[in-house]
């Protein structure tokens, strides 16, 4: 039995090159796994498993006559539905895009399929990625491998569900705040976000484009660094891509910590932080200490004020971003409209959700004029003292070790009545994004209800290779990465 839904990128493209399995076959491996999963998970706006399956069968007389042309080359993969696919369906989980269908392709899908990769489908999320659980979705309920009662994280969740349930062997999603790591945490596997700029946007619908990045969630840590290695790379589509800037985050992949500066901050285990995560926390500097890497103690004063200036900046933003859903050149339509004006007022009323509407009345109101000094400008002036914060911070140590989240998953319906409390869940990933540096989370096992947990490496803007050599040292001496959620099956 080759268990082929259940094995990395890596383990999968060995397989291939030693003639052991094929494209087909893999592709078949993850088709039966959405067949059997994905009634209970669902991770998936749209799967396109025939044509998958098609383009496999394609690849496996290319691949028998001329080899395998990277890592990636005949794996079928997933993207989160706010990345634009030509003619394929993305929906940001909103009603109002139900029926939008690209013209074009976004970067990250173009550079996937020059590598060879085969799109399997579209993950839910929550709607427009606004949210923690993936309950704000207009379109589905995904639900955690570990335990269907449970959330999978979000806003990401659909990609997070998708990966951890064999579903996908990788998937990309989005990060504004967290939408990344805190669903790999919550879910058990690998997300990163990397520095802002690092990977094209082109072809994502934006949310908040200041903090918006792209990037990856797959089962282990070298899975990681190849695909955040096929993403990168600068895209004159996109405006705020960095200039060519070479990251090499595989040949010292697994060269080890030693002598590497870990920093610890109290700031991150205050009050809230679940116990079994605590306990990772001290093993996982246990870890890193026998690795012969030096915990050092650092300051972080400026933890409280993130949450607050990442809404006022994310609403602000996106409150600017969705002015352009009004029915009027795609997306849903009201049907019944008295003129122009309740065009625009039904369309927008009936296509948002009650999350998104939040949002923007909460970044149009810190926008408006007699509002703005008190609250976009100095939630702009707390951003800038964050990133003076981490600076100082990287002075002292090369990367910062915290959790990802304070608590494992939580339950359906747990969270939604108090949007704090959801915003909360945030707490820990936010600072990262208003710096625009990078950072993963990583398996760190299960607590005693059986969900996993997640510990999040940040380190300095474009230290990716430094963030996942270490990351990749801690999965060497734990194996955390080796777990895989049961079988869900109705
Ligand atoms: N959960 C956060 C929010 O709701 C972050 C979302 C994200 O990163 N897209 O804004």
């Amino acid at each position: 039995m080759k268990d082929l839904a259940n094995k990395t990128v890596t383990e999968l493209h060995a397989l291939m090159a030693a003639g052991d399995t094929t494209p087909s076959e893999i592709t078949k491996a993850v088709a039966v796994r959405i067949a059997e999963e994905e009634p209970v998970v669902e991770a998936y706006v749209t799967t396109l498993v025939d044509q998958a399956e098609e383009e496999a069968s394609a690849c496996d007389a290319r691949v028998k006559e001329h080899g395998l042309a990277g890592t990636l080359d005949a794996i079928p993969y997933a993207l989160k539905d706010n990345m634009c696919t030509d003619g394929i369906l993305t929906t940001c989980s909103s009603k109002i895009l139900s029926n939008f269908k690209p013209p074009y392709n976004c970067t990250v899908y173009n550079r996937l399929e020059d590598k060879g990769g085969i799109l399997i489908g579209k993950t839910n999320m929550d709607e427009f990625a606004m949210g923690s659980s993936c309950e704000t979705s207009a379109l589905r309920r995904t639900t955690n491998p570990w335990n269907p009662e449970y959330v999978p994280g979000g806003s990401s969740g659909g990609s997070a569900a998708a990966v951890a349930s064999g579903m996908a062997p990788y998937a990309l999603g989005s990060d504004t705040g967290g939408s990344i790591r805190q669903p790999a945490a919550l879910c058990g596997v690998v997300g990163m976000k990397p520095t802002y700029g690092l990977v094209s946007r082109y072809g994502l619908v934006a949310f908040a484009s200041s903090l918006d990045q792209i990037g990856t969630f797959t089962k282990d840590v070298e899975d990681c660094a190849v695909v955040m290695d096929a993403i990168v790379g600068h895209d004159a589509k996109d405006s705020t891509s960095v200039p060519e800037q070479h990251i090499d985050m595989l040949t010292g992949l697994k060269s080890g910590v030693k002598g590497m500066k870990i920093g610890i901050s109290q700031a991150f285990m205050g009050e809230g932080l679940q116990d079994e995560i605590r306990k990772s926390l001290d093993e996982a500097i246990r870890v890193y200490t026998e690795l012969g890497a030096e915990i050092v103690d650092v300051d972080f004063t400026m933890l409280d004020y993130a949450l607050p200036a990442y809404y006022l900046i994310a609403s602000a933003e996106a409150s600017s971003n969705l002015a352009r859903y009004d029915g009027v050149r795609y997306g849903v339509r009201a049907e019944d409209y008295d003129g122009l004006v309740d065009m625009y007022v039904k369309s927008r009323s009936e296509g948002f959700g009650d999350e998104v509407k939040r949002r923007i009345m909460l970044g149009t109101y810190a926008l408006s004029a007699g509002y703005y000094d008190a609250y976009y400008k100095k939630a702009m002036k707390v951003r800038t003292l964050i990133i003076q914060e981490y600076k100082k911070v990287y002075q002292s140590c090369d990367l910062l070790l915290t959790p990802t989240t304070a608590t494992t998953s939580f339950k359906f319906g747990e969270r939604t009545a108090n949007p704090l409390e959801m915003y909360l869940s945030d707490l820990y990933t936010v600072p990262v994004n208003i710096a625009g540096i990078p950072a993963v989370s990583i398996p760190a096992g299960l607590d005693a209800k059986g969900l996993p947990i997640g510990l999040q490496l940040a380190g300095p803007a474009f230290s990716e290779d430094t963030i996942l050599k270490a990351a990749w040292a801690y999965e060497d001496q734990t194996r955390y990465t080796d777990l895989r959620a049961p079988l869900q099956k109705k």
